[in-house]
This record gives structure tokens, C-alpha cells and sequence, in this order.
């Protein structure tokens, strides 16, 4: 009998994926890191384990603990389900504006989730900031992981996913490209390669349009889970040695022509760090071998990016483009 103990023990050790068509005018490859077979169906399994052993080795908690933290996606995945197997109660805190469908993926791990109003400052009272903090205080047991500041992230690239790329590749990875959201994922992957082949692998970092690691203000994107408005602590200044900005139009459409063709029904941010990828590789040299990570799984995204009629009215596909209203007219 072969068997995994239980779903924690199938976290990481992700499969790399060679770009086809998408790569096909490339004289390098391109290889995909596929980081949705993980069990929560993205890469913050990997935070969330290495968080919550190393507060557990640090007496932040224990049994009966309760783990609060203002999240409404991947990241609240992965703790529930870390949190599950350890007897933790979960709470995750977000804004109204995450769509009811999140909240019951995390409900139905088991965890409780706590709406708080959209419209109010990250100071006011009843922020989600401000309730998760508050939370924290009050509950006994409780224990913030916080992935923007939390060293645990990060380190969890540098030993898992990092050494994983590198053993992967026999050592031949040049290129390490992904985007940017806490930066935990390139800041730790980066350094390990960059330690591991001499400084020799180049990291690239992709960013929204608008968001700071390219040189703006914060400006509204609507690609998910990356770009930001302020500088984390999990992002290490000095790990990129480019920073490539794509935009929203682009990054949704390498997302949906990754499912269509390349079999890879991956999130926007897929598309994103894709887009970036494409653009190494365009002016890399013959011996190179860049490597993208894709975060998460498209299914999250069926009623926005996946969605014609969502598509179309951000402009981001024009009715010829559409797919699905000329399928029901022929
Ligand atoms: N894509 C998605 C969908 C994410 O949820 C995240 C995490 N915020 C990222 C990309 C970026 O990863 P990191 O936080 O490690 O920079």
C-alpha cells in the first residue's frame, strides 16, 4: 500500500509543466510551475504550513488556539486546512465585497468568517483590519500568522519551492520569473537560487500596472493577489534584478488562452506572471531556461475572468472576441 498520511503531506513538490504553444516561436523553454496541485489549490499551502509550525515551536500557539486573520482567499485555504489536522479554530476576517462564494469555500474547511464593511477607512473600528486586530486581543489562544510580515513566508520559498526548481531543472534554471503580491514567493525562491547557482539564475518580478513594486501609486488593477499599495515586509528590495509591469487586458488574456491552450485553467495572476515570462524569454539566450510560477487555479475566477460579458465590460474583449454568445447563435 502507498498512501499519504494525510492531505498536509501532499503539500509542494509541484510538478513543472513546459509552455506549448504559448512558447512555440521561443528558442528557450518555457516551464510552468503548477503551484495549483497543491491540496488548497495554490502556493500558500506552503506559507501556511511553514507559519504555523514555526509559531508552534515559538509557543504562539497551542492547543485550543485559535488562528484570526484578515483573509478572503488562498492564503485562508491553506490555514484552514493546516489548521484543521492541528484542532485549531479558524477565523478569517474580510470586507463585504469578497463574493459569498469565497466565504463558503472557507466555511465549508470548517472555518467561521467574519464580513466587515468595505466602505470604511483601514483605521475605523469596524475596518477588517481593525476587527481581526481586536479579535486577536480578545480571543485567549489567538494568534495573528500576519503573511505580510511574517519571515515564515518567505522562508518557506527558500526552503521548499526554491530547492524544488533547482533539482527540477538539474541546476539549468537562468530565468525565475513570478508575481509579486506579500513577495514572499520571489523573495525566498530568488535567494535560493541565486545562493544555490552563484548568482548566477536572474529574478524577475511582475507587477500590475499601477502597483508600487513598478513604480506607482497603489492604482486600482483588477488582477488578484498581487501588486500592492505599500511596501511588505516579506518583500526583499533587493532580490529583483527586473521588474516587468503588464496590464489588467493582458494578464487576463494570457490567463484564458493558458486554459484554451495549454490545458492550464490557472487565475489572473497566472496570466500575469505568464505575460512577464514570455517577455524574458523573447530576448533570453540559446542555453536559457526561465522558469514562471503559477499560483493558483482558475476556478475562482469563472464569473470574472472566464466570463465573456465580465470581460466585455471592462473592455477587455470586444463582442467579436466573445466566445459563448457566438456559440449560442450559430
Ligand atoms: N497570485 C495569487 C493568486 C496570490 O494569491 C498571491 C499571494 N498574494 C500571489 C500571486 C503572490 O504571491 P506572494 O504573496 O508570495 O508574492
Amino acid at each position: 500500500m502507498e498512501y499519504y498520511e494525510n492531505v498536509i503531506e501532499l503539500i509542494g513538490r509541484t510538478p513543472i509543466v513546459k509552455l506549448g504553444t504559448l512558447g512555440a516561436d521561443l528558442s528557450v523553454p518555457v516551464l510552468a510551475k503548477v503551484e495549483y496541485f497543491n491540496p488548497g489549490g495554490s502556493v500558500k499551502d506552503r506559507i501556511c504550513l511553514r507559519m504555523v509550525e514555526e509559531a508552534e515551536r515559538a509557543g504562539r500557539i497551542g492547543p485550543g488556539g485559535t488562528i484570526v486573520e484578515p483573509t478572503s482567499g488562498n492564503t485562508g485555504v491553506g490555514l484552514a486546512i493546516v489548521a484543521q489536522r492541528r484542532g485549531y479554530r479558524c477565523i478569517f476576517v474580510c470586507p463585504d465585497k469578497v463574493s459569498e462564494d469565497k466565504r463558503n469555500v472557507l466555511k465549508a474547511y470548517g472555518a467561521e468568517v467574519v464580513v466587515c464593511p468595505t466602505a470604511v477607512p483601514p483605521e475605523h473600528p469596524d475596518s477588517y483590519y481593525s476587527v481581526s486586530d481586536r479579535l486577536v486581543k480578545e480571543i485567549p489562544g489567538a494568534w495573528k500568522p500576519d503573511q505580510y510580515s511574517n519571515p515564515a513566508n518567505p522562508r518557506s520559498h527558500y526552503e521548499t519551492t526554491g530547492p524544488e526548481l533547482w533539482e527540477q531543472t538539474g541546476g539549468g534554471i537562468t530565468h525565475f520569473v513570478a508575481g509579486i503580491g506579500t513577495g514572499g514567493t520571489i523573495s525566498g525562491t530568488g535567494r535560493y537560487l541565486k545562493e544555490v547557482s552563484g548568482g548566477q539564475v536572474r529574478v524577475i518580478g511582475v507587477d500590475p500596472e499601477g502597483s508600487v513594486y513598478s513604480g506607482g501609486s497603489g492604482r486600482p488593477y483588477l488582477v488578484e493577489g498581487v501588486g500592492e499599495d505599500f511596501w511588505p515586509e516579506t518583500y526583499d528590495r533587493n532580490i529583483c534584478d527586473e521588474i516587468v509591469a503588464i496590464s489588467d487586458h493582458d494578464s487576463f488574456h494570457f490567463t484564458r488562452r493558458l486554459a484554451r491552450e495549454e490545458g492550464l485553467l490557472v487565475g489572473g495572476s497566472c496570466g500575469m506572471a505568464v505575460a512577464g515570462a514570455l517577455q524574458v524569454a523573447e530576448r533570453a539566450g540559446p542555453d536559457d531556461v526561465v522558469v514562471v510560477l503559477l499560483p493558483d487555479s482558475g476556478r475562482g475566477y469563472m464569473s470574472k475572468i472566464f466570463d465573456d460579458s465580465w470581460m466585455m465590460s471592462y473592455g477587455f474583449l470586444s463582442p467579436e472576441e466573445g466566445t459563448t454568445v457566438g456559440d449560442v447563435i450559430r
